[in-house]
């Protein structure tokens, strides 16, 4: 796939950008700089990264731009500028000039002003300028001149101009703004009309380009709809004929429509497709296995940090989740809201119950088979998944031992796991080392979730945080990852498999080895 290598080079500078921001953030809260914004910061942060020569597709004009793909989203409009989407951090309509005439390249629609969507494949675009959002106390006509007269002169010339449509990823959370690229739109109208202020504005028709992997109606729907977007991704209309996409997605949905959120499978390595397994999103327990139902609490109008919620109570009095769900630190075992408790469904203490939230990708990698990466920016602490997989005893184990690629031992949680440091979750191999000794092992070969397509890595991105909200039996708790960094769109979500060297049997007790190709400097060269 000819993009790969700048995808790479994209996804590079998106995670530079975070780590500047994340940085300059925690320094102005520090300082308690009130004035300054976070908008100022992140467009510090994307200038001093282009003083550094990390921008990516500088210069770039018309077209797609090479390692962005339609769906890709963004947090920040600086990061729209940085890898050469949009090269204006508050201008809607970018422009260059051609023959001494301004012809567009890109817009963003930032939910400013009043555009809409006529279909899938069709939108109104408002013009810029007299916006009375912008300028309160003066609301005038907009003018044929900027932006506008360069979105006319593309309809003039035929050029293809991106778009970059913005969303509210949760309803009601207006901080919570994703940029979505849309791919390439043609002007094939526009006309002069009154706006709501009574003044005139410009409105421009823009129609997709033949073509490109469609989009699902969510994302062009209007505001009230915009929760859904949970629900997008590009890649679900399987009609399409894009050449690209046929030769990319192997599998539109891994889950076959049972997780909330369709996971596509894409390969650009060579033709396989995932092997076959049965997906299942709740543990698959054996028939000799009994279920004992938690204690739960009876907080009929939601949990809160006391001792009086007995949920907090188990969770040292505090609830270990903050408002955005984020978990907060790293803990030998979390105890969530459960079934049996009288608290709401949106009680803040029910998370990973809820099942993954991210736009997840199964990819095929160079050198360690299949991989999963999130299309989304992943903020630190987030809920990513759960392991899920047949439940086995010790003894059924030991009879597939010599098929361990999805067995995943649990229960061993009585070791100190290092507490959230500098907003990073500390958790470093050896800090819950797998025991080969009894207890209970998951085994997601042939009935599984996505968990099962997570590598090892010597520097993770995530860890497994133990569980408790279903059952009361501590020796059985749920395995679910959580990010231990903010992780760029595109990056491989990776956990510390926590083997000990030298340590694991095959069925005949020889030694096993097997290499670790995580490629990180950390890389100690062996998983086991
Ligand atoms: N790559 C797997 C697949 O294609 O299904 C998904 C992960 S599976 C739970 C674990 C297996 O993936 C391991 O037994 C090993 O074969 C491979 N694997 C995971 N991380 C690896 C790494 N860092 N280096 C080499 N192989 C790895």
């Amino acid at each position: 796939y000819e993009d790969f290598s700048k995808a790479n080079e994209v996804r590079e500078a998106l995670k530079l950008f975070d780590d500047l921001y994340t940085k300059l953030l925690r320094e102005v809260k520090a300082k308690k700089c009130e004035g300054q914004s976070k908008r100022s910061i992140h467009i510090e942060a994307a200038m001093s990264l282009k003083n550094q020569k990390k921008w990516v597709n500088y210069g770039w004009t018309f077209g797609h731009v090479p390692g962005v793909e339609i769906g890709d989203q963004f947090r920040f409009r600086a990061e729209l500028v940085m890898v050469g989407l949009h090269r204006q951090f508050i201008s809607g309509i970018d422009y260059v000039n051609i023959n001494r005439k301004d012809v567009a390249i890109s817009i963003v629609d930032s939910g400013r002003y009043a555009n809409e969507a006529i279909s899938s494949q069709t939108f109104i675009y408002v013009g810029q300028g007299g916006n009375p959002k912008i300028s309160a106390t003066r609301v005038e006509d907009q003018k044929l001149e900027g932006g506008n007269l360069a979105l006319k002169n593309s309809m003039d010339s035929g050029y293809p101009v991106r778009v970059i449509r913005s969303r509210q990823r949760v309803k009601d959370e207006k901080s919570d703004i994703r940029y979505i690229y849309d791919g390439l739109y043609t002007v094939t109208k526009y006309w002069q009309e009154r706006g709501p202020t009574g003044k005139f504005v410009f409105k421009f028709e823009l129609k997709r380009n033949f073509g490109q992997p469609k989009l699902t109606r969510e994302l062009v729907s209007q505001p009230a709809n915009l929760a859904k977007v949970n629900h997008f991704h590009p890649y679900v209309n399987k009609d399409t004929k894009s050449v690209t996409e046929q030769k990319f997605v192997v599998d539109y949905d891994i889950s076959q429509g049972k997780e909330k959120i369709p996971i596509p499978a894409v390969n650009a390595i060579d033709d396989e497709r995932p092997p076959p397994f049965t997906y299942i999103t709740k543990m698959q327990y054996p028939d000799w296995y009994y279920i004992s139902m938690p204690q739960g609490c009876s907080c009929t109008s939601g949990c809160s940090d006391s001792e009086q919620c007995s949920c907090a109570s188990k969770n040292g009095g505090e609830i270990p989740f903050n408002s955005r769900g984020a978990i907060i630190r790293a803990k030998p075992l979390v105890y969530e809201c459960g079934p049996c408790c009288k608290c709401p469904p949106s009680c803040k203490n029910r998370v990973s119950q809820c099942g993954p939230r991210h736009h997840l990708e199964v990819f095929k990698t160079e050198s360690r088979g299949w991989g999963l990466r999130s299309r989304d920016y992943v903020s630190s602490g987030s809920f990513i998944c759960e392991y899920v997989g047949e439940l086995l005893d010790e003894k059924e184990a030991e009879k597939r031992i010599d098929h361990d690629e999805h067995l995943f031992d649990i229960g061993n949680y009585d070791e100190e796991i290092p507490e959230r440091n500098n907003n990073k979750f500390e958790v470093e191999s050896n800090c819950s080392q797998r025991k080969d000794e009894d207890g209970f092992t998951l085994d997601a070969a042939r009935y599984g979730n996505v968990g099962r397509f997570i590598n090892h890595s010597c520097s993770p991105n995530l860890y497994a945080q133990n569980v408790m909200y279903d059952h009361g039996d501590r020796r059985v708790p749920h395995i679910m990852f959580f990010a231990s960094k903010s992780i760029a769109p595109l990056e491989e979500l990776t956990y510390h498999y926590n083997y000990q060297i030298d340590h694991v049997y095959d069925a005949n007790g020889d030694l096993k080895r097997k290499n670790c190709r995580c490629g990180s400097r950390k890389c100690s060269g062996r998983m086991y």
